[in-house]
């Protein structure tokens, strides 16, 4: 296994600490049960403990440049098993709000997030009419109802478009 090469960062922990809900990643003793328990990690290349481990290492750079942290169902399972109370989904989540303000979010995420201000809905460029046809004999509507209001008044107050998909 490639070892990324990293300058630690002294401050990192810190930095989490210092956010709403993030001062107790220091309890973290690297068990690795979040992982064992974590409803994603089983049979995928997802691995919350090593975020973890990164994070206090101080491997900041990594942990920012990585597609680990956004993975994160922020469904707490791990957090109902974690001996030490450590609340990885919120932890996870301040890790994403740190690179969304620093600008480095991973371009997979830029995309599926532009995917579904322009179509209103993550899988609209999957919906063929193969789809509509198998849709239709099942004796379902073909027609579905893209919500590009509710996409363009989330994109006008979150991200100052000025409502352009409206
Ligand atoms: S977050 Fe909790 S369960 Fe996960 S490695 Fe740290 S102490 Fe163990
Ligand atoms: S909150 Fe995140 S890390 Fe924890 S079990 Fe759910 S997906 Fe896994």
């Amino acid at each position: 296994m490639v070892r990324q090469r990293y300058t630690p960062s002294s401050t990192f922990v810190k930095e989490l600490a210092s956010l709403p809900g993030g001062d107790i990643i220091d309890k973290c003793i690297e068990c690795g049960v979040c992982t064992a328990k974590c409803a994603i990690a089983s049979g995928s290349e997802y691995n919350p403990r090593k975020v973890v481990q990164q994070i206090l290492v101080g491997a900041r750079e990594i942990v920012l440049g990585s597609t680990q942290p956004w993975l994160c169902l922020t469904c707490q399972l791990c957090e109902s098993e974690c001996q030490y109370g450590v609340n990885l989904s919120k932890i996870f989540k301040l890790v994403r709000r740190i690179t969304v303000r620093e600008g480095i979010i991973p371009p997979v995420f830029v995309e599926a997030a532009e995917t579904i201000f322009e179509d209103g809905w993550l899988l609209k460029r999957a919906y063929t009419d193969f789809v509509a046809d198998e849709r239709r004999e099942l004796g379902l509507s073909s027609r579905l109802n893209w919500n590009n209001r509710y996409t363009s008044r989330v994109s006008s107050k979150y991200f100052n478009t000025g409502g352009k998909n409206a």
